[in-house]
């Protein structure tokens, strides 16, 4: 090396230290008159041109003030760049001045740095606005966050689902938010790469930036956001760190509303860029500590960003540079609004209504900014907006969706998926698009093979909306102000082993017992039973154990059948078991599905046997204009790919039993909890008076305060007292201890 230093610059290296680097060899040069840095490339295709490029650049840059810029020294035979021959091998090299100073990252960091960060960038941004060059211009690079979907390949190097899906959530979002925007967003030539590494600090200032080589042609606002995602990495708040950049940047290159309004989507961005990278050169170069330098805080800042309400950090960009926020609708006009078209019996949630913008996983963000804990959703199995489930239904959607009067792949796909998870009885299946919808059609089926027109259903117990779902759901048609209870229908007393008439170990055949009474009294025999295995309007109400092994072979032998409704208690929610009946140890005739399925897109099923199906094929034809849609089955299909993938039943199991215990912890330190029942992600806390009877009212607040503290939770059962929470799968321990502390602060409060 010393050898070539002399023959091509003339130079004298009395000390030559390697430094570490992404992809090329950087040497740390001394001779007598100063410091240098040495630079050799493999030689590729492109990037001699690009190299180049890069120089011609650090030429054309001055050195303002105390700024620094790497300058470009030029060979003996007056170029920036040279090919040459090491060893036989074609090298590319140049060589640059060396700058002095501190690590931005091993600075000690305040406001006034990061302001000065934000000047020195436009600064330097200014001195390029107008700079061509068509080699970079012509760059198309993985690390420009304009190309960011270039790294899509990378994700599957990513080794935790739960990490994967962040980054496929945040490409997607960028595709849908930024990509339509970006031909509106000034461009220039950044340096792209301004990280803590590649900036140097001298005394509290920022003194020189290093490292041109991620150079491109992209929107200006980009290098501020690479610049942010590194610099907030390690920060508990990294907004307001952020705004200090930002600020020091708008005063002397003054940011457009539109580009300030992407920040927080391309810092997410760029987090992503970044952590993909890491992954795939990880794995390509086990052993080059560099590569993954930032993974961790950067992973860190990912899952923090969810938290950030996308809306709070844009009004809060705006505010920093003086840019006018937008105004949102007050809550009592949307409201108003509402009221005009929808009539309040469809109600809304809580004493202060949300006005909901977006989600994201287990979070949801209002219009005004702030971020909410999804501790009651479960129609979003697997997570609000998932992006494997938003992409298959697109995508799908783009390609063809019509009904199933004809023959299609994804019809057969998702069927035989879903009747996968049943036992092989239950070998048929009918796609409808609601629970409500699937209800109505078991009990169609149920009369049709059997010929009988009673139906037994379950005291709580509710089915849907349609007048059939209500006239077989005790909670609507025994409800104040219901319409009572049908001549042909039957109710069956609660097996409830927390306050009802039997609550010992037998409790369960002594309910069958009584249930079959009620039976044995009706001279009609019933076509079918209906109950869901842990009732959820009810008050998350299980059934005692033993209680359908006892009663459907009583059912059965009246000729009727049995019908499981897995509306809310399906597709692994329970955590032990996929489907709620297992847990009672009987294989129902049919089951009823809904809400998770299609985590949000409307879908319900019917599931049952050869012999049920063949009796309903005696009938008039069935048709459903949407049910198992291919749209819907691409749906489907993913949701339970991602239940799989990403083992949501397994988590059920050691979220919920992390979660049922900490509420039992609770009841232990607060009288007002009466019961703490349920499994896996449905969980029920009953709140009870002194008397220990129902207390709807202290129910009500606590839902209410958990709300205003930005945690959301429902109320239900026959007295509203009890306090529901089943969220979206995805939920975490430190989920889960969040609600409860919260709780504990309520409780203790009042
Ligand atoms: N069954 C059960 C157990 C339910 O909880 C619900 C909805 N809450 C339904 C059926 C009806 O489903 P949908 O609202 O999709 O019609």
């Amino acid at each position: 090396m010393k050898d070539i230093l002399r023959k091509y610059y003339g130079i004298e290296a009395i000390e030559i230290k390697k430094l570490v680097g992404y992809d090329n060899g950087n040497y740390q040069i001394k001779t007598r008159e100063g410091k240098y840095i040495f630079k050799t490339y493999k030689k590729e295709s492109d990037l001699f041109d690009l190299v180049k490029a890069e120089s011609d650049l650090l030429a054309h840059l001055s050195d303002p003030g105390n700024h620094q810029f790497p300058k470009p020294i030029k060979t003996l035979n007056g170029a920036y760049v040279e090919k040459i021959k090491i060893d036989g091998d074609e090298v590319v090299i140049r060589l640059l001045s060396f700058l002095e100073g501190t690590f931005f990252a091993e600075a000690h960091h305040t406001s006034s740095l990061f302001e000065s960060f934000g000047t020195f960038l436009a600064e330097m941004n200014l001195q390029l606005q107008h700079y061509k060059n068509y080699t970079i211009q012509a760059r198309q690079f993985e690390w420009d966050i304009q190309y960011a979907t270039l790294n899509a390949p990378l994700i599957v190097d990513i080794t935790e689902p739960e990490n994967r899906k962040i980054i496929s959530y945040f490409f997607q979002q960028f595709k849908e938010l930024i990509q339509p925007i970006l031909p509106k967003l000034r461009k220039s030539i950044i340096h792209n790469d301004a990280n803590e590494w590649n900036v140097l600090v001298a005394g509290n200032q920022i003194s020189g930036i290093i490292d041109f080589g991620d150079v491109v042609y992209s929107p200006l606002i980009n290098e501020l956001a690479v610049a942010i995602s590194y610099a907030i990495m390690e920060k508990d708040d990294p907004i307001s760190w952020a705004c200090h950049i930002i600020n020091g940047y708008h005063k002397i290159l003054p940011l457009e509303t539109i580009e300030v309004d992407a920040l927080y989507y391309l810092i997410a961005t760029q987090l992503c860029i970044s952590v993909s990278n890491s992954a795939h050169n990880k794995k390509l170069n086990p052993d080059n500590r560099y590569i993954s330098i930032t993974e961790k805080p950067a992973w860190r800042l990912l899952h923090n960003w969810l938290l950030i309400n996308p809306i709070r950090a844009k009004e809060t960009f705006r505010k920093t540079v003086g840019l006018s926020t937008e105004k949102s609708i007050p809550l009592d006009e949307i409201v108003g609004n509402r009221h005009k078209y929808i009539p309040p019996i469809v109600s809304l949630s809580y004493s202060l209504p949300i006005y909901m913008n977006r989600a994201a996983f287990q979070y949801m963000y209002d219009t005004y900014g702030n971020t909410f804990l999804d501790a009651y959703n479960n129609i979003p199995h697997v997570g609000h907006e998932h992006p494997k489930v938003i992409e298959a239904g697109q995508k799908q959607m783009a390609i063809l969706n019509t009904n199933t009067r004809y023959a299609y792949d994804l019809l057969n796909e998702y069927a035989e998926r879903l009747l996968a998870k049943f036992p092989t009885k239950l070998n048929k299946v009918y796609f409808v698009n609601s629970g409500s919808a699937a209800s109505d059609l078991a009990i169609r089926l149920a009369r049709h093979h059997t010929g009988h027109k009673n139906i037994m259903v379950m005291e709580h117990g509710y089915h849907g909306h349609t007048q059939s779902g209500i006239d077989i759901s005790d909670y609507k048609f025994s409800n104040a102000k219901g319409t009572g209870q049908k001549h042909y229908i039957l109710k069956a007393p609660i097996p409830d082993t927390h306050s009802g008439k039997y609550r010992d170990q037998n409790a369960g055949s002594k309910y069958a017992r009584d249930t079959i009474d009620v039976l044995n009294e009706n001279k009609n025999p019933v076509a079918a039973f209906i109950t869901e295995p842990i009732l959820g309007c009810a008050g998350q109400v299980p059934l005692a154990p033993g209680y359908l092994k006892n009663l459907y072979p009583e059912i059965r032998d009246q000729g009727g059948v049995c019908i499981s409704d897995e509306v809310q208690t399906g597709f692994g929610r329970l955590g032990d078991y996929f489907w709620g009946y297992e847990a009672q140890d009987v294989i129902p005739d049919i089951v009823v599905l809904g809400k998770p399925m299609g985590n949000g897109h409307p879908m319900g099923a019917v599931v049952t046997t050869d012999d049920i199906a063949d009796s309903f094929n005696q009938g008039v034809e069935f048709f459903s204009s949407f049910g198992g849609n291919p749209v819907s089955c691409a749906i489907g299909l993913a949701v339970l790919n991602v239940i799989e993938e990403e083992g949501l039943q397994q988590n059920a199991v050691v979220v919920g039993n992390h979660y049922k215990q900490l509420l039992n912890d609770l009841k232990d330190d607060f009288d007002c909890i009466g019961d703490v029942r349920g499994s896996g992600l449905f969980l029920g806390v009953e709140i009870v008076n002194k008397e220990q009877n129902p207390d709807t009212k202290l129910a009500g607040i606590i839902k209410n305060e958990l709300r205003n503290r930005n945690i959301l939770i429902g109320t239900d059962g026959p007295f509203d007292n009890v306090l529901k929470s089943k969220p979206p799968l995805c939920f975490t321990q430190a989920d889960a201890e969040k609600v409860v502390q919260k709780m504990s602060e309520i409780l203790k409060k009042i």
